[in-house]
């Protein structure tokens, strides 16, 4: 695209990518508004049987299976089933503006949404071994569009960046400083996409000037995190060099002390990769439970009186609970307490749990608006509450589009 070309952001489509290591999610938005179009997934990608499914914002939905023999196959298939005349989703490629990429660690590198050239790409190679499952398969999401449409600009967007603002004294683990000189071994932080969305959005819902606040997030899905913001920026947040740390989440543990992992590989006999495996896969909710790691499965059988579910339930709210009493200190206040994702969103037991007796920080729910609060921004605190809670829909797609837009303007400005 040649810099100063400006078309109407009416015609302007713009594609978010979201890969994994054998599927494609993806979301095409409207340009001006940033409504969404067409949304879809192509998943068992590299099977005979792969799963495409397509729904556009009229309702109409697709599902069907094919042999997808890689990521720039399954980008192949998404571009042409926008292109087909069917469909009439864009009636010409010209139509796509630019294509924004969800990618997974940025290390140290990346702390803005940044267009992609050759350099960047190796960049986000380097930052592979940090991320082994999730940087490959984005990288391959990128190298298929620099193939099949080429000249229309694409752009990164880091879970990572957002929390590239947390002070040295709060990314640094008490190893010997050589390991983070050596591997970069410090916190990173991840969901940062979302952790900012909610934030900024939450700070003008509740008419709080988010460039002077003070807001803890919750983004308690599958996978969970909290982050620390102050005066829009980030100053701590939950996940670390990986995203096991911090909060208890459906299949990992979240914080646990590194001497019971080392006695339990020694007692079992267990390798790294075993091991690696028990602490991502098989505990959290899970694990706790013995049941499952979907929280509403948990929380339906909790409410039968299993004690496993309910311990599991108690374990996950306490963390939280315990993180948002820790920030409070870093913030030195809380002004916005946030919850979004699969739980936050839409579990009112989880919510009221972790806000139980936190009065000490002026906190006071609401616990009418709480329990009927479920896929819609609520505020769910009194109204002499010191602290607002509010409950905000994540929306990292929309979040990646719009970011997506702003780096190619501002290429555009220079
Ligand atoms: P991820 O994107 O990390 O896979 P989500 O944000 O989709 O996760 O959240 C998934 C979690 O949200 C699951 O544990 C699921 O049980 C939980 N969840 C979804 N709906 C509800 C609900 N109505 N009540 C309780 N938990 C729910």
């Amino acid at each position: 695209m040649k810099k100063g070309k400006r078309i109407a952001k009416s015609r302007m489509k713009v594609l978010v990518l979201n890969s994994g290591s054998s599927s494609v999610k993806y979301q095409l938005f409207n340009g001006n508004d940033l409504s969404w179009l067409v949304r879809g997934s192509i998943t068992r990608i590299g099977k005979n049987d792969a799963e495409c499914w397509q729904e556009r914002k009229d309702g109409h939905e697709v599902k069907y299976t094919l042999h997808i023999s890689d990521h720039e196959a399954a980008i192949d298939r998404i571009l042409q089933s926008l292109l087909s005349k069917k469909s009439a989703i864009l009636s010409d490629i010209s139509e796509l503006y630019a294509v924004g990429h969800r990618v997974v660690h940025g290390g140290e590198y990346f702390s803005q949404p940044t267009l992609i050239s050759d350099d960047v790409i190796e960049k986000i190679e380097e930052c592979s071994q940090l991320a082994p499952l999730h940087n490959p398969p984005q990288i391959a999401g990128i190298r298929a569009c620099q193939k099949l449409i080429p000249g229309i600009p694409q752009v990164a967007v880091f879970d990572t960046a957002f929390h590239q603002t947390i002070p040295q004294y709060a990314f640094m683990y008490a190893l010997p400083y050589e390991f983070y000189e050596k591997y970069r071994i410090r916190r990173y932080g991840f969901h940062g996409t979302s952790h900012y969305y909610v934030a900024k959005k939450a700070a003008e819902l509740a008419e709080i000037d988010f460039n002077k606040s003070k807001i803890i997030t919750c983004h308690l899905g599958n996978g969970s995190s909290m982050a620390a913001i102050h005066d829009g920026v980030c100053v701590d947040t939950s996940m670390g060099f990986t995203p096991l740390e911090g909060l208890v989440m459906g299949t990992r543990t979240g914080d646990i002390d590194a001497s019971a992992v080392l006695f339990l590989m020694r007692q079992e006999n267990l390798t790294a990769e075993e091991m690696d495996e028990m602490l991502n896969k098989k505990s959290g909710v899970l694990g706790l439970s013995s049941y499952s790691n979907d929280m509403q499965k948990v929380l339906q059988r909790a409410d039968t009186g299993d004690k496993r579910s309910e311990l599991a339930i108690d374990v996950f709210t306490y963390r939280v609970k315990k993180y948002i009493g820790a920030y409070a200190a870093a913030l030195n206040g809380v002004d916005l307490l946030v919850f979004t994702a699969g739980i936050g969103e839409n579990a009112p037991l989880v919510r009221s749990k972790i806000c139980k007796d936190l009065d000490f920080i002026g906190l006071r729910l609401d616990h009418f608006v709480n329990q009927i609060a479920q896929f819609s921004e609520v505020k769910i605190s009194r109204d002499d509450s010191a602290v607002q809670v509010w409950v905000v829909p994540t929306n990292e797609e929309s979040v990646i589009a719009s970011q997506t837009l702003d780096v190619i303007y501002e290429m555009q400005k220079d």
